[in-house]
């Protein structure tokens, strides 16, 4: 029999979630990790010059659940912070999701209600063919138009995925809200904020407990055959799905995943742009989605800045499930061959092929323990 009574496979979200809930009920957890750092997405650490900077981009924490917020709030104090993002249109800085100053700044309009808005809205939308859009254009357009497709969403969507709007689910572009109103703020959950000492710290305080063994750098795939590993009674699987299946249903055609290259510089000035996030539409603008500037989200005091620049990529760890219908029938057949496994349990973004928020992370992590212990 193994020392440990479950093995937990990343230390993100969804492993540390299992590995804290689990050793709380007095069970043996070993967290293996095949980074040499524990986080996963979003690990933060401060840089050579001494700046809080997030290792695989930008994390933002919203939530409309209840029980996700007070259990995130067991590990870390926490302080509010409503995400705004601005997008590069035409030379001008815009606020997304589209809303009235959007509008007005690219129209050069003079929009003030929402029912101005609206009437312009309704103006320039396309209906889809049969009411419900079938792909992310139809999606787009039946929200913004023509117009504003082409200047915010269509390109864009080529950098991150590699894909048009209309190869992908009408899903991804509806992430992002239209508004009526001037609200510009990125989320509309009720709970919005960061942790106070960093992303990093959450998961050291989640994991710091007597019956949790974390092993940095060990690929599970290494040590699977390891008595302590094959002979424990439960796992819980962080990883990519199609990696745990050995690639067995991607020989036609590969499950696609897209990752991030960060492109980091560092400035002798205090703040390079005037917010967190600017994107970047326009194709002729570079190959980047966007620019992350991390002293506004930290609202740390340096004479430095930290930046980085986002280049969406085939290669390099799986960050993004790309939902269309050809990979969503592949991960289905791994789906149903990891639904016929008893004691290993498939959990987070990677394990699901599914394009989970943080929070949603949290609570599918939190949802599968209590499905299988009971809620306590
Ligand atoms: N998107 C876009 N223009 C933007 C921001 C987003 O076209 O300026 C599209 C893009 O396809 C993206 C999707 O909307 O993948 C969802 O955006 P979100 O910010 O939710 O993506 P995330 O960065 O969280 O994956």
């Amino acid at each position: 029999m193994s020392k440990f009574d479950i093995v937990v496979v990343g230390a993100g979200i969804s492993g540390a979630t299992l590995a804290e809930r689990y050793a709380s009920l007095g069970k043996k957890v070993l967290v293996l990790e095949k980074r040499d750092h524990i986080g996963g997405n979003c690990h933060d650490y401060y840089n050579e010059h001494g700046i809080l900077v997030s290792k695989y981009g930008a994390h933002l924490f919203h939530t409309e659940y209840e029980d996700v917020w007070q259990y995130v709030n067991r590990f870390s104090r926490w302080y509010p912070y409503e995400h705004h993002v601005l997008a590069k249109v035409d030379g001008k800085l815009v606020p997304i999701p589209v809303n009235i100053s959007t509008v007005n700044t690219i129209f050069n309009l003079r929009i003030r209600t929402e029912a101005e808005m609206q009437r312009f809205l309704s103006e320039v939308q396309v209906q889809p063919p049969n009411e419900e859009p079938r792909n992310g254009e139809e999606a787009a357009l039946a929200r913004v138009g023509h117009v504003l497709y082409e200047k915010m969403f269509k390109h864009y969507t080529k950098k991150q995925w590699d894909k048009y709007p209309h190869e992908l689910d009408a899903s991804v572009l509806q992430r992002i809200p239209v508004r009526t109103s001037f609200d510009d703020r990125y989320f509309s959950d009720p709970y919005q904020a960061l942790p106070l000492d960093g992303y990093t710290r959450l998961f050291q305080e989640m994991l710091r407990h007597t019956n949790i063994t974390v092993r940095l750098n060990t690929d599970y795939f290494d040590v699977k055959e390891s008595p302590e590993v094959r002979e424990c009674a439960k796992l819980f699987y962080a990883g990519p799905i199609d990696r745990y299946f050995d690639y067995r249903h991607s020989l036609e055609r590969k499950l696609q995943w897209r990752s991030i290259r960060f492109e980091w510089i560092t400035l002798d000035q205090e703040f390079f742009q005037e917010n967190s996030v600017v994107n970047y539409p326009d194709p002729n603008d570079g190959d980047f989605t966007r620019i992350v500037e991390y002293k506004h989200f930290t609202r740390q005091k340096h004479p430095k800045t930290t930046i980085s620049r986002e280049y969406t990529t085939d290669e390099g760890d799986p960050y993004y499930p790309v939902p269309n219908a050809e990979n969503e029938a592949i991960s289905q057949r791994y789906r149903e061959e990891a639904d016929k496994l008893c004691d290993v349990h498939f959990v987070g973004r990677l394990a699901n092929y599914k394009y989970f928020n943080m929070d949603q992370a949290f609570k599918n992590a939190l949802d599968l323990f209590h499905r299988i212990e009971g809620k306590r």
